[in-house]
Order: C-alpha cells, then structure tokens, then sequence
C-alpha cells in the first residue's frame, strides 16, 4: 500500500487540518485581492514542466504550490465583484457535500450498487420539478451541466417524434429535423445539432424582436416555411433567462405554439430557472409549466459548486425509450430506471447532494431570499449608474443581468471593460445586445454588497472618462 496515496488515519487527519486551514486563508485573501489573474504565465509553465513524475515532492508542498498559483492564476468567480456569466461563489452546503461526495466516492449509475444516493438524488429532482410547476409526476435527473440536460431535450423530443430515431437516427424522420431557437438562445444548442446527429442545420436560429425575447411572428413564419420545405420541426426551445441579457422569451406564446405545431416544447432556465425559489418572481417565469422538459443548472443561481445541472420532464418513459440498453455486466437494474439507463452519462457523481444539503438547510426560503438580493443589487447598480447618465440597454424587465451602454462621449464599450478587467476591480464582459455593443454585469454572488456596488460604479465612471 502506497502511504501517499492511501495514508494512515493520523497521517490524513493531520494533512486535512493543514488544508482546511489553507483553503479558509486563501477564500478570505482572494475577497480582498483583485478579481482577474494577476500570474505570469509563462513563469507559471516553466514551473509546470519542472515537475517531473519520475521524482515525486512531498504532498504538503504540493498542495501548498497549488494552491497560491490558483490564488492569482484565476478570474476568482468566488469574487463579490465577478459580474459574470452565472456561475456563482458557491454555497457552504454544496463544498461539504463535495467533501462527503469524496469520501463515499458513490457510483450513482444503478440503485443496485448506490441505493440511498440514487434516492436521495430523485427526490431532490421530483422537489424541483414540482416547483418548477410540472407536477407531482416531475421525473428526471442531474446533468454535468446545462449542455447536457439540453442534449437530453433533443434526444427525447425526436424520439418521441419518431420512435425509429433510436434505431436508424435521423432516417427515421420523412425530411431534415429541425428545432428552433432564438438567436440569443446559448449557442451550445449548435454543438447539440452536430452531436445528436442531425446536423448544425437542424438548429433554426429565430430572430429577436428588438428587446431580446424571441420574435414569435417570425417563429411561426419558420415553422410554415420549413414545412413547406418538406423539413420536418419537432421541438421549440424557450430560453428564460438568455445568456447576454437575462431576457425571458414568451414562455406561454411558445407553449400555445408548440402544442398547435405538435412540438416538444422545453425551457432553457440553466441560469433563470433559480428564480423558481422566489415566490415574488416565480410569475416572470408563468408559461413554463406546460414544458415537456426544463433545463436549471444548480450551479449557477441555486449557487452550487461547478458542475451541477438538472434535466427535468414529466414524461419520465421517454427517458427509458431514449436511452436503455441492456448490458450482462452491470447490476441487474429496477425496472429499467437506473440513471446508467434512462441518462447520457454511465458512471455518475454523486452531485444531488450538493443541492439536497442546500435545499435541506436554507429551504426555499433560503434560496429565495438569494434570488432577491440579486435583483437588489442589480437594482442598485442599475440606479447608480442610471444618475450617472448610462442607459440600461435591456430595460428592467431581465433578471438580474444587466446591460449597460455609457453615456455620449466616453470610451468604446470594449475599452471600458479592458481597463475595468485590468485594474482587477470587477469582472465584467462585453455583449452583443440588439446589434449593439453593451456591458455586461450579472449579480450571482449571495455576498455582493452595496459597497461593492459602490465601488464597481466607481470604476465603470473612471473607466469610461479616463484616457
Ligand atoms: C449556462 C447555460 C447553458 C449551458 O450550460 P452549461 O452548464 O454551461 O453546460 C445553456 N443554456 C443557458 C440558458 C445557460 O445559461
């Protein structure tokens, strides 16, 4: 047994309180220090080839090495100043249940193997899916992220449109598939296309309507065209909560739409579908309980750590038809609805219980009131800079993203933001917002303050002056 890799109990005990300690030093420096990675990087890659693996170092200085060149080798998204792209600083509950996780090390693929994690993770997934509004029937599972519970959407909306899809792919369709999308809907959908084997083609970019929600007139004009063509539609995707600008497309038009036409009708809420846990917001998300399915990923606005995604649908058989697959070697399945099949992934980590634990100790109630602060501090930052001339290019109406165009006369939208990413205060990015160059900002963080607020409008005025 090698004493490294599998320590004796004091030899852990003793090297666990060294790390904690570490860990809890460096989280409360990276809060003080600058957002952005200050490492000089090609210092840090001749480091890199100076480990050589034929000569070992002491673990404890390994650890040690790491984690400094962490501490300034990235943009901190555990930062109150990170205005990103969703993902969050991440909750005290789900860095414990990442411990617990890694102790366990559990195989979620079948119950046979993981019987209590396999529960406990479906009934974290029915909980969600019933306040997301799809019922006491809410079926699903956790995803490696939002790209992955979109996939899941797409493989089961064409095969429910042509069950033969599972056995001869896009054959089993009388012409081209195709699904629809807004154009600011999260390009991933494109990707998504290619790797289910129907082709980029298949993903139909819909015009907005000039206020970043998907134009419905022109979605009906699609469909009609490519049925015309002999395409064959089979699934409109809602975004609620877009990448660029937090807009939320018509959710109940899309439903009524969807079920005229006959398609699957999924919301994309990766980032938005947080907003369930406010009772004050949950109505700006009215129309997503008629979905076929939802995509929410807890790691962005239910603030676990990376990468925690959630697939949810009432219609838990068309999981079974799309992906079972009876193997000899596997641990005999209850009545085919291991997640090994009824999910794309095989051998699975055991991420529900980042969100069981949260969900268990902060309540609805909890999660809630993060959802609230967001759209605060987003209020907050949108007065500020409103008094200062700036226009809110996406209105009020998104959740907590906001888009920012600075006054007549400042700097270039993209030399603001260079200038506020090099002075390492925030972390914003720069957008395209109906055809039009913004900056970016998202409040994510549960620890954002007013006087970070203060102090990123500070910077954005200086920014857009200096020069
Ligand atoms: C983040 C996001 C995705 C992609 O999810 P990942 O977790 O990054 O795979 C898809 N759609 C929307 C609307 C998103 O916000």
């Amino acid at each position: 047994m090698n004493p490294v890799l599998f320590p004796n109990r004091e030899g852990r005990a003793l090297q666990e309180e060294k790390l904690t300690a570490l860990l809890a030093d460096v989280d409360r420096r990276v809060a003080r220090g600058p957002v952005t990675p200050t490492i000089n990087l090609d210092h840090f890659k001749a480091e890199l080839a100076g480990f050589d693996f034929h000569e070992p170092r002491a673990l404890e200085d390994v650890l040690g090495w790491t984690i400094a060149r962490l501490e300034t080798g990235l943009v901190h998204l555990n930062h109150p100043r990170y205005l990103g792209l969703f993902n969050p600083g991440p909750s005290f509950p789900s860095q414990c249940a990442d411990r617990i996780a890694a102790v366990f090390n559990p195989q979620l693929a079948s119950t046979a193997t993981s019987p209590a994690a396999v529960a406990l993770e479906a009934y974290v997934i029915r909980e969600v899916g019933k306040k997301a509004g799809l019922g006491p029937q809410a079926a699903g599972h956790f995803t490696s992220g939002g790209s992955e519970a979109n996939a899941t959407a797409v493989i089961c909306a064409a095969t429910r449109a042509a069950p033969d899809f599972a056995a001869i792919g896009s054959r089993a369709f009388s012409g081209q598939p195709v699904f629809y999308i807004s154009q600011d809907s999260h390009l991933a959908w494109i990707k998504i296309a290619h790797q289910s084997g129907l082709g980029r083609q298949a993903a139909r970019l819909v015009p907005t309507d000039g206020t970043g929600r998907m134009c419905m007139q022109a979605l009906k004009a699609a469909i009609a065209a490519d049925r015309q063509a002999g395409d064959v539609p089979f699934l409109l995707v809602a975004t609620a909560g877009t990448t660029n600008a937090g807009m939320i497309d018509p959710l109940a038009a899309c439903a009524e739409i969807a079920r005229q036409e006959n398609l699957w009708f999924h919301a994309d809420a990766a980032w938005g579908g947080g907003a369930i846990a406010s009772d004050r917001r949950r109505p700006m998300l009215a129309g997503m309980e008629a979905a076929d399915s939802i995509t929410i990923d807890a790691h962005k606005w239910f603030a676990t750590t990376m990468g925690c995604g959630m697939f949810l649908t009432p219609h838990a058989q068309v999981l079974s038809d799309a992906f079972n697959v009876a193997t000899s070697f596997m641990p005999s399945h209850v009545l085919g609805l291991d997640p090994y099949v009824t999910t794309l992934q095989w051998s699975r980590r055991f991420l529900g219980l980042r969100l069981f634990l949260s969900l268990a100790a902060a309540g609805w109630a909890g999660h809630g009131a993060h959802v609230e602060h967001s759209f605060r501090m987003i209020a907050q930052l949108n007065d500020a800079l409103a008094a200062c001339g700036w226009t809110i290019a996406n209105g009020r109406e998104s959740l907590a993203v906001t888009c920012l165009l600075p006054p007549p006369g400042s700097k270039p939208v993209p030399q603001i933001v260079a200038q506020i990413l090099r002075s390492g205060t925030a972390w914003v990015s720069v957008a395209d917002f109906e055809n039009t160059k913004v900056i970016r900002a998202c409040i994510t963080h549960g620890e954002t303050s007013e006087d970070d607020i203060a102090k990123v409008v500070e910077a954005l005025e200086q920014a857009r002056l200096e020069g």
